[in-house]
C-alpha cells in the first residue's frame, strides 16, 4: 500500500476560474493557508472566451489574458497551486474536508467548490458518433477548421450569439437554431447578430438528428411552427443550449436544485459545514464572470469567519 502525503491547509478551492482565483485572494489575504486545485489546466470556461467586454476596468479582454491575470494576482499572495489533477476521492463529512488523489491527501478546514459548469449536450442521435468530426462545443478551439464552410449554431442565449459571431470570421454561412421566437441573449449581442449578413436564424425549430457519413453532413430539424421535418445541410454544429454543473465527486454529499447546481445562502454556505460553493457551479441567477469572483470573495470571507468559530473543532482533529 502506498503511504500517501497529506497535506494541511486551512481553505482548499477547488476549481481554479474567476470564482476559485478570487477565492484564493481573499482567502490568501485573510491569512489562511490557502491551496488552489483544478483537476484541468487554471483559467477555467473564461479562458476559452475570445472577447469579455462586460467585466468591469476592461473594456475589452481576451478571456485567456484576463485569467492570467487573475492566477498572477493570486501567485503575488503565496496561494499554492496544483493544475491537472486526478482526484480518487472527495469527502466532505468529517471536520477536515478530505482530497485524496494517487499519491496525496488534502486534508482542509474549509473547502470552497468553484467548479464551474460544462456545456450542455442536445442529447439526439449523431451527437457523441460525430464529436470532433463536424460537432463541437468550443468555437474557439474550433472554428478555424470551418473556413468557408457552413456550420449551425443552437441555442438563443450569449454563448450560441457570440460564438455565432465568432464563426462567421471564418464560415461562409452560420445558421443560429433557436427553439422559439425570442431570444435569450442580451439585446446588444441581439443586435450585433441581427445585421451580420453571414448569419441566418432558424427559429422555433429544434434539432432531432445530426447525419453524416465520416463527418458531420446534415442537420435535421423539427420546425415546431409547422410540425415538419426539415434538413440542412452543414458542415459542422455547435450547440451552445447552456450548461451543467460540475459536481462529480460531491454529487451526493451536498444539496442541489432540480438541475444539480448546488444550493448556497448568501455567505455561500452550502449544506455541509466548512464547505462554501461559489461561481456557475451553484444556484446562481447570473453566470458572468464578474458574480463568478464576487461569489469567490464572500465564500473566502465566510470560510476565514467559519475557521475563526470552529478553532476547538480543528483542534481536536488535528492532534488525533
Ligand atoms: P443560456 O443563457 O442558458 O441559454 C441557453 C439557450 O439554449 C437558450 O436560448 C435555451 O432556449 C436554449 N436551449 C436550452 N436547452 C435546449 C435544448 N435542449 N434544445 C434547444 N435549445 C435549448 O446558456 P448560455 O448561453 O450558455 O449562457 C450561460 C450563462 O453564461 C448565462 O448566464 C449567460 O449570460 C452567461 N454568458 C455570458 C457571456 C458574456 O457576458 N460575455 C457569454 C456567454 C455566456 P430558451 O431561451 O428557450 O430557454
Amino acid at each position: 500500500m502506498i503511504n500517501k502525503e497529506e497535506l494541511f491547509y486551512d481553505c482548499i478551492i477547488l476549481g481554479s476560474g474567476p470564482a476559485g482565483f478570487s477565492a484564493s485572494i481573499y482567502a490568501a489575504r485573510a491569512g489562511l493557508k490557502t491551496a488552489i486545485i483544478d483537476i484541468n489546466m487554471f483559467g477555467g470556461q473564461p479562458s476559452n472566451y475570445l472577447e469579455i467586454e462586460n467585466y468591469p476596468g476592461f473594456s475589452l479582454i481576451n478571456g485567456f489574458e484576463l485569467m492570467e491575470k487573475f492566477e498572477q494576482h493570486s501567485d503575488k499572495f503565496g496561494v499554492c497551486k496544483f493544475p491537472m489533477v486526478e482526484i480518487n476521492n472527495i469527502n466532505l463529512s468529517n471536520p477536515l474536508k478530505e482530497i485524496e488523489t494517487s499519491d496525496k491527501i488534502f486534508k482542509s478546514k474549509t473547502l470552497i467548490i468553484a467548479t464551474g459548469a460544462k456545456p450542455k449536450k442536445l442529447n439526439i442521435k449523431g451527437e457523441n458518433e460525430f464529436q470532433s468530426r463536424g460537432v463541437s462545443y468550443c468555437a474557439i478551439c474550433d472554428g478555424a477548421f470551418y473556413k468557408d464552410k457552413v456550420v449551425a449554431v443552437i441555442g438563443g442565449g450569449n454563448s450560441a450569439l457570440e460564438e455565432a459571431l465568432y464563426l462567421t470570421k471564418f464560415a461562409k454561412k452560420v445558421y443560429i437554431i433557436h427553439r422559439r421566437e425570442g431570444l435569450r441573449a442580451e439585446k446588444l449581442v441581439c443586435e450585433r447578430a441581427s445585421v451580420n449578413p453571414k448569419l441566418e436564424f432558424i427559429l422555433c425549430a429544434i434539432p432531432i438528428e445530426i447525419k453524416g457519413t465520416n463527418k458531420v453532413e446534415k442537420l435535421i430539424l423539427n420546425d415546431l411552427n409547422t410540425n415538419t421535418i426539415k434538413e440542412i445541410e452543414v458542415d459542422g454544429v455547435f450547440p451552445y443550449i447552456g450548461l451543467s454543473p460540475n459536481t462529480d465527486g460531491f454529487n451526493a454529499q451536498l444539496k442541489q436544485n432540480q438541475n444539480g447546481f448546488i444550493e448556497t445562502d448568501v455567505n455561500m454556505q452550502t449544506s455541509q459545514e466548512g464547505v462554501f460553493a461559489a461561481g456557475d457551479v451553484r444556484n446562481t441567477p447570473l453566470r458572468q464572470v464578474i458574480t463568478a469572483a464576487s461569489d469567490g470573495a464572500i465564500a473566502a470571507n465566510s470560510a476565514s469567519k467559519y475557521i475563526e468559530t470552529h478553532d476547538s473543532l480543528f483542534k481536536s482533529e488535528l492532534k488525533a
